[in-house]
């Protein structure tokens, strides 16, 4: 009753990519367990409804950093979607893939067949997007039919016309899309949307596959711990109702619990770096001293103006009327503002002209800033909007590690922001290009006063101290299983984790290195290319029992 052919654990992005992929020819028993609830929220589905999903108990992890050494000892919020398509049930639903460079980059590195030669008809394979016939050469680098369903906006803010107008007036140009022959310029971001709604990985690949007998799904059920026969993962020990229960795999075990939740599930269980382990009184099953180490994320610094024209979302009581209007709108058509996620427009821009692709990336949103909707009270004050500017490849590197041998206690994440000067000075860049251009005529209707940082601050070393006292993550933490073949590699790359049988890592954890753009759809892409290799393991009979993967060796590639 208990045994599967594959037990994944985490239904997230990547996670429901696999249940769908997986269970698909129903000659494989599939169980999906997800810590969450079901994504049965009405705000999951609306799409402006983004702020209440980042304030949720329930549907949100809620992580916090360590303090943050270079950013004036500051703790940053962390959330990550906890839920049926997690984060991608509570993400801004902006569709980009990365630069094509990035995956080059990967193989590089010694990963073959993750090129964006090799990745690119996984990009097409999953998404349904609907500007294919609209968009000039769309069909060389866009899909018709796959689950994701990738739309352009329904309703464009005035705010967003204003910035993709100043943003040429500045010197950028405009681009159709972001994720085609060019990446480079201004635009409106394409949406991971349908017929006016999020499509979460959830809705596009889970939803589909749940009527398939060969598939279970159990919500509310966080996985404990891997277990393990000798080096073989055997199955998976679950708390569900508060009680403990075992899943048991044939074939394998996969982990899709994220960037936090994976490393942290594989040092509960043994496997990571030895002393970490032992230090917490757990039994170690395998050395990997790269488990929950190479963590990379993207830092965001902004520059916010109070506006004039009342465009942006407010709570003040004066928009109390427009927001009945949209709250109609939405209802009766699923059309107007609560149709938009937010930051529907953005760009890709160079630090410095020397640069052979983009380093920075906008994105603009059409209201004050406020400790990621945390904190309401400037949003009942201001009609503002924000331009944020985030340095797409850092260098700093940062870790999860264990706090308790406690499957319910928090890991320590240490971002390790900022511990470079490029990474400082990229961003130094970035927001002075991004002050030029909300200065620009376009903005002029709209601007009434730069609220932050205001206009004192002018000098470099004064920017760098805003950006130590108010940079924030713009939620893509990746890399903390690399996938690779040197010493601190996890996963090799058919994403097998290595020296260990019948167990897998698949999410955005595995990425050697942060990609330039948001990482919905990078998991997504590893998800989709992920089932193909399991499955054609599963087919060759390889995987079980007895198969391990090969070791990371020292002298392997090393990153560079
Ligand atoms: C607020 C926010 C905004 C974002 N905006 C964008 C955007 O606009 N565009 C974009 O492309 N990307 C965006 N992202 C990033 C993107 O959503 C993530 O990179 C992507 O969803 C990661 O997918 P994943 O499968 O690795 O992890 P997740 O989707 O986070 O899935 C991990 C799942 O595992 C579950 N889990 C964890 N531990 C356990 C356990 N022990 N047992 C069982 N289940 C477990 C979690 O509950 C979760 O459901 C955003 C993210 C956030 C949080």
């Amino acid at each position: 009753m208990n045994t599967y052919d594959f037990v994944i654990v985490g239904g997230g992005s990547a996670g429901c990519v696999l249940a769908n992929r997986l269970s698909a020819s129903g000659n494989w028993q599939v169980l999906l367990l997800e810590a969450g609830p079901a994504d049965g929220n009405p705000f999951i589905k609306i799409p402006n409804g983004v702020i209440p999903l980042i304030r949720s108990d329930a549907l949100n992890w809620k992580f916090w950093t360590t303090p943050q050494k270079a950013c004036g000892g500051r703790p940053m919020f962390w959330p990550r979607g906890r839920t049926l398509g997690g984060s991608s049930a509570i993400n801004a639903m902006c569709y980009i893939r990365g630069h094509a460079w990035d995956y080059d980059h990967w193989a590089s590195l010694g990963n073959d067949g993750w090129s964006y030669r090799d990745v690119l008809p996984y990009f097409r394979k999953m998404e349904n997007f609907e500007a294919i016939d609209k968009l000039p050469g769309a069909a060389e680098f866009h899909g018709r039919g796959g689950p994701l369903n990738v739309a352009e906006h329904r309703y464009v803010n005035p705010l967003m016309t204003a910035f993709v107008d100043a943003a040429q007036q500045a010197g950028h140009k405009k681009t159709d899309d972001f994720n085609g022959a060019q990446q480079e310029g201004v635009g409106y971001f394409h949406v991971m949307q349908k017929d006016g709604e999020r499509c979460s990985n959830a809705h596009g690949f889970l939803a589909p596959a749940l009527g398939r007998p060969n598939l279970k799904v159990i919500t509310g059920a966080q996985a404990a711990r891997v277990l393990f026969e000798g080096k073989r993962a055997a199955g998976v020990r679950y708390l569900h109702n508060g009680r403990y229960a075992e899943a048991l795999a044939r074939r394998e075990v996969i982990l899709s619990a994220g960037a936090i939740g994976s490393p942290h599930l594989l040092l509960l269980s043994g496997v990571g770096p030895r002393a970490q382990i032992e230090q917490h009184g757990i039994q170690p099953v395998h050395e990997l001293p790269g488990v929950g180490e190479n963590l990379q994320d993207h830092l965001d610094i902004h520059v916010t103006w109070e506006e004039k024209t009342r465009h942006a979302m407010s709570l003040h009581p004066a928009s109390l009327w427009r927001s009945l209007k949209a709250l109609f709108q939405y209802l009766f058509g699923r059309r107007g503002e609560l149709t938009t996620n937010l930051a529907q427009a953005g760009g890709f821009l160079k630090s410095d002209a020397a640069q052979p692709i983009p380093d920075l990336q906008w994105h603009l949103v059409p209201f004050i800033y406020s400790d990621h909707g945390q904190n309401l009270t400037p949003l009942f004050k201001y009609y503002a909007f924000t331009l944020m500017t985030c340095f797409l490849r850092p260098e700093s590197r940062g870790n999860v590690r264990l706090a308790s041998a406690d499957p319910l206690a928090r890991p320590l994440i240490d971002a390790n922001y900022l511990a470079t000067p490029r990474d400082m000075e990229a961003l130094v860049q970035g927001f002075k290009q991004a002050r030029k251009v909300l200065e620009q005529p376009a903005f002029a209707p709209h601007r009434l006063l730069e609220l932050e940082p205001g206009a004192a601050v002018q000098s470099d070393e004064q920017i760098r101290d805003f950006i130590r006292r108010r940079a924030e993550t713009v939620y893509h933490p990746v890399g903390t299983c690399k996938m690779g073949r040197d010493a601190m590699a996890v996963v090799d790359a058919r994403l097998r984790v290595h020296g260990l049988g019948s167990l897998r890592v698949v999410d955005a954890s595995i990425m050697p290195t942060l990609v330039g753009g948001n990482t919905n759809a990078p998991t997504t892409m590893i998800a989709e290319r992920a089932a193909d290799l399991i499955l054609q393991d599963a087919a060759l009979g390889v995987g079980v029992p007895d198969y391990v993967a090969e070791p990371a060796t020292a002298d392997a590639m090393v990153e560079k």
